[in-house]
């Protein structure tokens, strides 16, 4: 039997010569700094982690800021926290902190306090965003035509959606400036990478062509930064239209993979073609030539139809052998009826 030098008890065991009563009474296990400091940014509220910034409650911010500051003697035997914090002010908040936990079968629990001081600094893409900050330059034109309102809409929206799956995963990039221009559009965004992958997609899309010009636009860490302009030119075309070739009239079916679906309007026959045979082709007209017509008799191989625009019977081939509607979409071109083969485009 050993003897406590502070209270006389007869124990199996001592620790620094006190019995384990003595001992918890003497000694604290914990220990936190009276002053923590945390970073958040003021325009986006992300909280910085040495060097990233992450989007987090300010009171998550705080619970672990303060376990992280926590010294915990390793004899303890596990612990837990409890916390509670009163803001004071609008960047300081006073903490006071519970910890209970265990030494040789006998409970422990200390209580500390701090201050938690909340530093304010724009994160880097806030400060970017200020800076009016820009990588690349994705530029939408057309081939012998404006780009659509409604195609650079629809190719800002894919660049937002993508842009908002990075967000995701953690990683942000961001339109810096939207400048329309005579012959369409110039999107500034904040990532090359980005921006290359994001035009090689649209280019797989929606076809065209692509340049990529680079400008130096200043050193970093050495070595020389370029800011990238890509011409993304949509083709002449676009699904739903009709072209020509020689006294042939085609529909554009699908554009895809750079690929392009014909539908030869005399033969309702389909065909697959790479999108730079298209060059040799004529523009006859979108969708919008399409007029819808009554179909008076028909046999197995052909039909008689109200011409829209005369009025009067015309007999019109039937490509396949089906059985036609009441009426049916047409187009007129060079003074020929063609049945278009679809009921939507
Ligand atoms: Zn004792
Ligand atoms: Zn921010």
């Amino acid at each position: 039997m050993k003897i406590c030098i502070e209270c006389g008890k007869e124990v199996a065991e001592l620790y620094d010569g006190l019995c384990r009563e003595c001992y918890i009474k003497s000694y604290t296990f914990t220990d936190l700094p009276g002053r923590i400091y945390l970073t958040t940014c003021p325009k986006c509220g992300r909280v910085r982690y040495k060097n990233s910034w992450r989007e987090e409650s300010i009171d998550n911010a705080i619970r672990k800021a303060i376990k992280g500051s926590l010294t915990v003697a390793p004899e303890l035997e596990g612990h837990s926290i409890s916390l509670s914090c009163r803001a004071k002010g609008k960047s300081v908040y006073i903490c006071t902190i519970s910890i209970t936990s265990t030494f040789k079968g006998l409970e422990i629990t200390e209580e500390k306090f701090t201050e938690i001081i909340i530093k304010k600094e724009l994160c880097r893409s806030c400060s970017r965003k200020a800076g009016h900050y820009f990588e690349a330059i994705l530029q939408i034109r057309g081939d012998r035509r404006v780009p659509t309102d409604k195609e650079m809409n629809e190719i800002i929206d894919e660049i937002k959606e993508n842009m908002d799956n990075l967000k995701k995963q953690g990683k942000e990039i961001f339109i810096t400036k939207i400048v329309p221009t005579r012959g369409g559009v110039d999107i500034y965004i904040s990532d090359r990478g980005f921006t290359k992958k994001m035009v090689q997609t649209l280019h797989n899309k929606l076809g065209g062509t692509i340049k990529t010009t680079s400008k130096q636009s200043g050193m970093k860490d050495g070595r020389i930064q370029y800011r990238m302009t890509y011409l993304l030119r949509l083709p002449y075309y676009r699904k739903g239209d009709f072209v020509s070739k020689g006294e042939k009239l085609l529909y554009v079916k699908s554009i895809e993979r750079r690929k392009v679906q014909l539908v030869d309007m005399d033969s309702w026959e389909r065909k697959v073609i790479d999108d730079k045979m298209m060059d040799g082709l004529k523009m006859v007209g979108d969708y919008s030539i399409l007029r819808e017509a009554v179909v008076v008799s028909q046999s197995e191989n052909e039909a008689q139809i109200l011409d829209p625009y005369t009025f009067a019977t015309v007999d019109v081939k039937k490509p396949h052998q089906i059985k036609l509607e009441k009426t049916i979409k047409i187009v007129k071109w060079r003074d020929r009826i063609y049945l278009f083969p679809y009921q939507d485009l």
